[in-house]
């Protein structure tokens, strides 16, 4: 699929790239955005994605490759204002726990708790901490 190419099937992700989903946003540049997961593992979690529909990283174009890591890499850097530990994660395929099938790294903030990835760990995102966190997270 090109870039540019909008998925033949709803897409939030793609959706919220084009600006017709609202997202807490922290970074946007011409290839990738980068915004608060709405249900997060920990305080910050974020989901960092190609402007580009592709479901997996390995469908991404070798050319797209280095624009996504450096965003990655930028929004790790945010990351490490709330906490210099991290996970960085990518499911890929249902089996996976894949359910978006737009392209995401996960860059969630560790804390010391025992194991994020429990889903009763998981609360809805206030808008309160949200604006907390994209005041936080955003440049410079
Ligand atoms: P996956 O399991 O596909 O790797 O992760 C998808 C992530 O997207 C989940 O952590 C989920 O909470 C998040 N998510 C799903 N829908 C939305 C949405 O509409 N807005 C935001 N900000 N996050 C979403
Ligand atoms: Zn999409």
């Amino acid at each position: 699929m090109p870039p540019g190419t909008p998925s033949a099937e709803p897409c939030i992700f793609c959706d919220i790239v084009a600006h017709r989903a609202p997202a807490y946003l922290v970074y946007e540049d011409a290839e990738a955005i980068a915004f608060l997961d709405i249900f997060p593992f920990t305080r910050g979690h974020l989901l960092v994605v190609p402007r580009h529909h592709v479901p997996r990283l390995t469908d991404l174009a070798p050319e797209e490759h280095a624009p996504y890591i450096r965003a990655l890499a930028t929004i790790c850097r945010r990351a490490e204002r709330l906490s210099p530990d991290y996970n960085v994660t990518l499911n890929q395929g249902a089996a996976a726990g894949q359910i978006v099938f737009h392209l995401h790294f996960h860059v969630i903030p560790r804390y010391g708790e025992a194991n994020p990835f429990t889903p009763s760990a998981r609360r809805r995102l206030s808008e309160e901490e949200a604006r907390a966190l994209v005041a936080e997270l955003s440049p410079p």
